[in-house]
């Protein structure tokens, strides 16, 4: 039985785990946090749970497509019918559009929950190393825990953290090391008193804001508090990156009333998250040795969004099949 590490438990690794587990192979997930889904993660507190990461996601590719199918059949997704208005501050326009925008049900992390059952997945495991030794690999965690013996490895964290752990590979070091990924700061607002707007979602034109949604208006999210999530510019979050998640909270939320036109009034409770590797995309930095049986992609490989990170562990999972010689067709 051939074994095969994948380092991030977000949607690419987790697509890729279920695809080399159901062609019989033993994938093992390594996840750095106490929770899966990576940027499609939801934070949960005793006020309710709010996305901080992906909003929505949009489905082009066909086999994206089925997949999605499966994802709503099962409950964990559904439509959210909205329009988004465009903010400015001289301008509010809400047109129709006729993008049709998903989310996971109840949560964004339904999916990702949904999809690790069955999946063997180690949580809390920051690695650090990886060590290719007689055409095997050896994973390190940041307290010198040692983890293998592997036939083959899967990275599929963000480029600029994937780059210590590929260093076995120049190539691959160098393709990861080509792409840049911006910060985004993500502020969560909830209000026991709904606000006065007819504003449920927002592209923002503005040089502090450029999303905000009422994440409780989403299908399948209870109503009984109003839950905003503001997502910060990618300039202003990298100029404000070091600030603590307090000084941030105060300047998007002055923004955000601003931008609605509304009277400042204090949030019931707030919460604000960084990611420091947000967004960023290089079409073809996706790469595989297979003198090394070593994959790296993600969602920077493949168009920056929930798709793409879905797309990178296709391709990554068939790449690793390829390599082993394995048979394509999956296991009954
Ligand atoms: P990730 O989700 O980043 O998964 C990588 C995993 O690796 C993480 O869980 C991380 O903790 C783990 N990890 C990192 N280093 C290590 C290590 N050393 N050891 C172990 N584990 C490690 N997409 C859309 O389609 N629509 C949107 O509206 C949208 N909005 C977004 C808004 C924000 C604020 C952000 C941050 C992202 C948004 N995205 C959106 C992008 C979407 O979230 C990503 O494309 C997708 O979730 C990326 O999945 P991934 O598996 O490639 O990477």
């Amino acid at each position: 039985m051939k074994s095969i590490a994948i380092i991030g438990a977000g949607l690419s690794g987790i697509t890729a785990a279920r695809i080399l587990q159901g062609h019989g192979l033993t994938p093992t997930i390594f996840e750095k946090r106490a929770v899966t889904g990576g940027r499609m993660s939801s934070r949960h507190s005793q006020w309710g749970c709010v996305d901080m990461g992906a909003q929505y996601f949009t489905a082009r590719h066909p086999r994206f497509i089925d997949e999605l199918g499966n994802w709503i059949a099962q409950g964990i997704a559904a439509e959210w019918a909205v329009s988004p208005y465009h903010l400015s501050s001289s301008q509010r326009l809400h047109a129709q559009d006729v993008v049709q925008r998903y989310v996971g049900t109840p949560q964004m992390s339904a999916i990702t929950n949904f999809l690790v059952a069955n999946l063997d997945v180690r949580l809390e495991q920051s690695i650090c190393g990886c060590h290719h030794r007689d055409e095997q690999w050896w994973l390190e965690n940041i307290e010198g825990e040692a983890f293998g013996p592997f036939d083959g490895l899967l990275v599929t964290v963000p480029a600029p953290q994937a780059v210590p752990l590929i260093s076995a590979s120049p190539r691959l070091s160098m393709l990861a090391r080509k792409v840049r990924m911006q910060p985004t700061w993500s502020v969560g607002l909830l209000f026991s008193e709904p606000l006065a707007t007819e504003v449920n979602a927002a592209f923002v034109d503005n040089d502090c804001i450029e999303w905000m949604a009422q994440d409780s208006c989403k299908p399948g999210r209870l109503a009984d508090t109003q839950r905003w999530v503001i997502h910060a510019t990618s300039d202003w979050s990298s100029r404000h990156i070091d600030l603590e998640p307090g000084e941030i909270t105060q300047l998007v939320t002055e923004q955000f009333f601003a931008m609605l036109d509304l009277p400042p009034v204090p949030a019931d409770h707030s919460i604000a998250r960084r990611w420091r590797f947000a967004r960023g995309h290089l079409d073809g930095s996706s790469g595989f040795d297979e003198s090394l049986c070593l994959g790296c992609a993600g969602d920077w490989s493949h168009g920056a969004r929930v798709e793409g990170a879905w797309l990178a562990g296709q391709e990554l999972a068939e790449r690793m099949l390829g390599a082993l010689r394995w048979d394509m067709n999956p296991k009954p």
